[in-house]
């Protein structure tokens, strides 16, 4: 019992809100400069307890950043409207606050010694642990083959557009495929339409030797877990976090 008290605070991480942004409408990075301990080592995909203060609760959220940056940690977080947690960043959260979290949890990270083609599929605030995943993957030269779908509703539910189109640029390993199930007639999209499962079963082959990392909803995930299977993805080659 001693053992896990200790093991369970020597956990715990003060951190100071450095950077507060809009990135859509209802998605916002957050970025927490750690303090004491002033670092912590994390795999990219894992994820953070956020401890709300006042409320005294505890929430999830995937790290966002780049693995080799162990004093900032992003946090990419989607306001649920009424949810606790997520009105208190939207709605009250200032550079300069001082918070708990705890961590790194999860076993959805990067596995480091495969060599697979990648495919990744995200939704939402999903984009998280895939683009820490991801810098890591820069940080060694885009070693892999990665396709990284990203299913949103309409234009204004995209970001870091710029970032990964850049990537795409720079790796010709790395592809970036958004695609909007809903596009409105402003948003003048020239890219892939329709649900993200559809976008990815016309743009894979046989992916029985690739790897397959999803982030977002749970119905969004069963459902690609669906396709990747469809195209031969075998089962414990493909790692999720349904949120
Ligand atoms: C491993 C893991 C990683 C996560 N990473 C992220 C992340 O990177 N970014 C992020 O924004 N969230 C992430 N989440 C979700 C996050 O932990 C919270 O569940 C979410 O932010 C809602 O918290 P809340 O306190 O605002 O809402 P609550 O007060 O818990 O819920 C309010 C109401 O909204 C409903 N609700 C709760 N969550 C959602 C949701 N996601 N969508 C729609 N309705 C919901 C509840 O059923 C309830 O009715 C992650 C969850 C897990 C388990």
């Amino acid at each position: 019992m001693y053992y896990l008290k200790v093991f369970y605070l020597q956990k715990n991480l003060k951190a100071e809100i450095t950077e507060v942004k809009d990135l859509t409408y209802d998605i916002k990075l957050v970025r927490f400069h750690l303090i004491d301990p002033a670092t912590m080592d994390f795999k990219p995909g894992q994820y953070v307890q956020l401890k709300v203060p006042g409320i005294e609760i505890i929430r999830a959220y995937s790290i966002a950043s780049d693995p080799k940056n162990k004093s900032d940690i992003e946090l990419l977080i989607r306001y649920v409207p009424n949810g606790q947690a997520t009105t208190f960043v939207h709605k009250a959260l200032e550079i300069g606050d001082k918070l708990t979290i705890t961590g790194p949890y999860g076993d959805f990270f990067l596995r480091e010694d495969s060599k697979r083609d990648m495919i990744c599929i995200a939704g939402g605030s999903g984009k998280a642990p895939i683009r820490s995943i991801l810098a890591r993957l820069k940080a060694e030269g885009m070693p892999r083959k990665v396709k990284y779908f990203f299913g949103a509703r309409s234009k204004r539910d995209l970001y870091y557009t710029e970032e990964f189109e850049q990537l795409a640029k720079e790796y010709p390993n790395f592809e970036y495929i958004p695609a909007l199930s809903e596009p409105l007639e402003e948003d003048d999209w020239q890219g892939e339409v329709g649900l993200i499962t559809d976008v990815v079963d016309r743009n894979t082959k046989d992916l029985s030797e690739a790897e397959g990392y999803l982030c977002g909803s749970p119905g969004m995930i069963n459902a690609c877990i669906n396709v990747l299977s469809k195209h031969d993805m075998k089962e414990e080659n493909v790692l999720f976090d349904k949120f």
